[in-house]
């Protein structure tokens, strides 16, 4: 992008280098066997990419949402999987620790956090609530100077095997009476349940988080009792924004592979790029991840320039993650086309793609959820309840 700094540029070749010697030669075993790159987080540590939007002042690396979005786009082309976990981690945890908590909490979870020795996680969908957070049903109840917590959390990116998790509680009555808490693994009274086998994604680990009487110290709160649910809808702006970033990875590599294989696959004698057909396929996968990246990377400048507020940031965001993780979804469907018999093997990775990219229409927000929050703001009271 035109408005991209030097250190986005170099940024960009850092993570394409590393994404191309850590990420690359493992994921196809780590895919099939649905393990996860714990070692990848150690060199992400080294790389300043784990605190990539924490301030210099907290032990970040002080960059930008773009910063973040060009993260996850290189590592997204190569292996969507630990981009997602990098996701997790990075921007669900690490930044809303740094964001909403105090000194003591930021001096006694970051470090390690950002150093890659401890893996992080958010904890908000439940069983019974997904879509519908608010309704979440897990309570902290006080008692004196701790909250006992009871309930489950369910499809956390990096339930198995995580550290540290952000998770958000009911501690009041209403739906707005929510608070969050930092859980660590090994409390008494938590665990990280089970592992879910999965279509995609499935070098990032997806698993369950169980509180029974789990008892956390006032210390384990973030900010003030209930007051979490601006936390999480601002934390959701930013997650929408730099999700579409591996949409955007997983797109262009689709688009660099069918291109190839158009240039290389012969019937009837010639290359199967000069048939109409392929080359309507190619050229519009071309101009609609082109359009997604200029929506989403400008989703990104805007926010770090504060010149999206409330609602405005919500329905940008909205409508970069819409677009885009369709967007990645139909062009990873349209490589597998134009590779025929081979684009279903796994002897090419685009059908890979076409898995890990069906993700990003439900994670973060559901393409129905996102048409519902861009209609609120459109149509006002005439979108209904
Ligand atoms: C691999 C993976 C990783 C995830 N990681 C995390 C994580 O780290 N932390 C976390 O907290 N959550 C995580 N999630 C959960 C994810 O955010 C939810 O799955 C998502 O919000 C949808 O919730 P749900 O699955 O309960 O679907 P539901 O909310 O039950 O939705 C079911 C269907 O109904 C539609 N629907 C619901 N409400 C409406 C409406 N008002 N209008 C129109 N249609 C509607 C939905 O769009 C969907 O099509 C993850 C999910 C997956 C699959």
């Amino acid at each position: 992008m035109w408005f991209f700094s030097d250190e986005h540029k170099m940024l960009q070749q850092t993570v394409r280098q590393f994404s191309a010697t850590a990420l690359a030669p493992k994921i196809e075993k780590l895919d099939a066997e649905e393990g996860f790159n714990r070692e990848s987080f150690y060199k992400m540590g080294e790389l300043g990419l784990l605190g990539i939007i924490v301030p210099e002042d907290d032990g970040g690396t002080g960059l930008d949402a773009v910063a973040a979005t060009l993260a996850m786009e290189e590592m997204g082309a190569v292996d969507a999987s630990t981009a997602l976990s990098y996701l997790a981690h990075t921007i669900l945890c690490v930044n809303q620790i740094a964001k909403n908590a105090s000194k003591e909490q930021k001096e006694r979870y970051l470090p390690k956090l950002i150093s890659g020795e401890w893996i992080g996680g958010m904890g908000m969908t439940e069983p019974g609530s997904g879509s519908d957070a608010l309704g979440m049903k897990t309570k902290a109840v006080k008692k004196g100077d701790s909250y006992v917590l009871n309930g489950t959390k369910t499809f956390i990116t990096n339930g198995p095997g995580g550290d540290i998790f952000y998770c958000y509680a009911k501690t009041g009555e209403s739906k707005k009476e929510m608070s969050s808490f930092i859980v660590q693994t090994g409390t008494p009274g938590f665990s990280t349940g089970k592992k879910f086998s999965k279509m995609g994604m499935r070098a990032s680990p997806t698993g369950e988080l169980v509180f029974e009487d789990c008892t956390l110290s006032k210390a384990n709160r973030v900010g003030e009792e209930n007051s979490s649910v601006k936390h999480m809808m601002r934390n959701l702006d930013i997650e929408r924004i730099t999700i579409s970033g591996i949409s955007l990875g997983i797109a262009r590599a689709s688009i660099e592979v069918a291109t190839q294989y158009a240039k290389d696959r012969k019937q009837f004698g010639k290359p199967i790029g000069v048939f109409q057909q392929i080359q309507e396929r190619l050229t519009e996968a071309a101009a609609w991840y082109e359009g997604c990246r200029a929506l989403t990377y400008q989703a990104a400048k805007m926010w770090d320039l504060g010149l999206m507020v409330g609602r405005e940031a919500s329905m940008m965001a909205a409508k970069a993650k819409l677009q885009s993780a369709q967007m990645a979804t139909q062009v990873a469907l349209d490589a597998i086309q134009i590779l025929g018999g081979y684009g279903y093997i796994r002897e090419f990775p685009v059908e890979r793609y076409m898995r890990d990219a069906k993700l990003i229409e439900i994670g973060a927000g559901t393409n129905e959820i996102l048409r519902v929050i861009i209609a609120k703001q459109m149509l006002g009271e005439a979108a209904g309840e």
